[in-house]
């Protein structure tokens, strides 16, 4: 049997409001070991919502609609449902005596919009609401099961795990399980193509989804199995290790973490500083490391050196140099990182220099050149790179390149064992 959810409300097919509800919902029903098949968005239109509910009861076991119960003209999803289901609304006078409690607790006379909300679809549980006036509805038709809810946060939190979940009890398969694997430094096709072998691999109860943006992708696998948490999570690992096999040093993340949380952990680890000298990143990576709890203990400083002046006086890079070569060069970028590492006394010096655009390309410097640099006792490493998008995309994906130099540098930890 299905699951789906459907969000009512225009407001929530604007641009500025979203449907936050339904990823609630969806980690609750997940918990018990309950997969969402579908979810819908539906503005306050009766026909509109007539029709979603009518495909909703077609294709799913269980149906969990919020919004659209409160007191006003536009909410018309308990008279749409008694419609579709072809119900009669029922008064109910407990309801009406509640929620005029509620507004003689607030010195307030009940307002006679709020009767709309005393009825009842014929058949329907009550779900009380004690952070709100709408009460919500619990209702079984055929062998189907449907959950109207109110449209606040504060009200459907409470109704949803007091009144709902308990509904629900054994009604899952087992438990839902995510692993969230996340990578840098390659690009979506080149992922797809390296996985072409894994995905024949993966078994019917795993879904395996990918999401790329510049300089990150992920891949997220979801277990829907019905067996033991214990199976699940081996068949997880299992999946987890056979896509490191193809993809192993792009992978930075093996449970969702943040490429900065992941270097953070590694010069913890090794008992290592940072410093950073930024110019094109604007102070991106000092800005991310320090996002980080407890970033304190291995990151000393980010010098946002954006002009030439500053990276000759804060850094000691040689004006001559930067004469030679340009801001924006290989010999300038690892100046900057032994500088930045010789002035702050940090273990690692990471550089960045680089053109952002949209301007200042030129033919042999194009918009997206960027040089990174990492200086430790050992020596200074560069690399170029060309990042393509928006002045943003080049700064995310320059310090996200830069992060994942200084991962690079850094022995990984052990794994844990299968
Ligand atoms: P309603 O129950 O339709 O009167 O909704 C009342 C308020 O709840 C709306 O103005 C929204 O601010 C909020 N709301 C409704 N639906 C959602 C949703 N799916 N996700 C987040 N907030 C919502
Ligand atoms: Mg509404």
């Amino acid at each position: 049997m299905k699951t789906e959810i459907i969000a009512v409300g225009s407001e929530l097919l604007t641009p500025d409001f979203q449907d936050t509800n339904s990823l609630y919902l969806t980690a609750g029903l997940n918990a018990v070991g309950i997969g969402i098949s579908f979810k819908s968005v539906v503005g306050d239109d009766e026909a509109d919502l007539a029709r979603v509910l009518r495909t909703a009861l077609a294709r799913s076991g269980l149906v969990l609609c919020m919004g659209g119960l409160g007191p006003t003209e536009d909410d018309r999803t308990r008279e749409t449902l008694a419609k579709v289901l072809g119900r009669k609304l029922v008064f109910h006078e407990e309801i009406e005596a509640r929620i005029a409690a509620r507004f003689r607790r607030r010195g307030l006379p009940m307002s006679p919009s709020n009767r709309k909300q005393c009825y009842v679809i014929e058949g329907a549980e009550i779900l009380d609401n004690p952070h709100g006036t709408a009460p919500g509805l619990w209702l079984a038709a055929g062998r189907r099961r449907i959950a109207l809810l109110p449209g606040p946060p504060r009200e459907i939190r409470p109704m949803f795990e007091d009144h709902v979940l308990p509904r629900l009890a054994g009604s899952g398969q087992g438990p839902v399980l995510r692993r969230i694997l996340r990578l840098t430094g390659l690009g979506e096709s080149a992922m797809e193509t390296l996985l072409g072998p894994v995905y024949a691999t993966v078994p019917p109860d795993v879904a395996v989804t990918t999401l790329a943006s510049p300089g990150e992708l992920s891949i997220r696998l979801s277990s829907f199995g019905r067996d033991s948490r214990a199976a699940a999570e081996a068949r997880l690992e299992r999946l987890v290790q056979a896509i490191e096999r193809v993809l192993g040093p792009y992978v930075y993340s093996r449970d969702g973490a943040s490429l900065e949380a992941v270097v953070g952990a590694l010069l913890k680890g090794k008992g290592l500083t940072i410093a950073c000298a930024e110019s094109c990143t604007g102070g991106l990576i000092g800005h991310r490391l320090t996002d980080v709890p407890g970033s304190s203990g291995y990151f000393l400083e980010s010098a946002v050196v954006y002009s030439d002046r500053a990276k000759t006086k804060r850094l000691g890079v040689p004006k001559a140099l930067i004469e030679e070569h340009g801001a924006v060069s290989a010999p300038v970028a690892r100046a900057m990182a032994a500088g930045i590492r010789r002035t702050s006394g940090a273990d690692i010096g990471l550089a960045v220099t680089g053109i952002a655009g949209p301007g200042g390309g030129t033919a042999r410097k194009p918009v997206g050149l960027v040089y990174i640099a990492l200086a430790r006792s050992q020596g200074v490493a560069v690399a170029r790179h060309i990042f393509f998008g928006r002045r943003e995309d080049v700064k995310f994906q320059s310090s996200q390149r830069a992060l994942d130099m200084v991962r690079k540098t850094l022995p990984k930890p052990p794994r844990k064992p299968l």
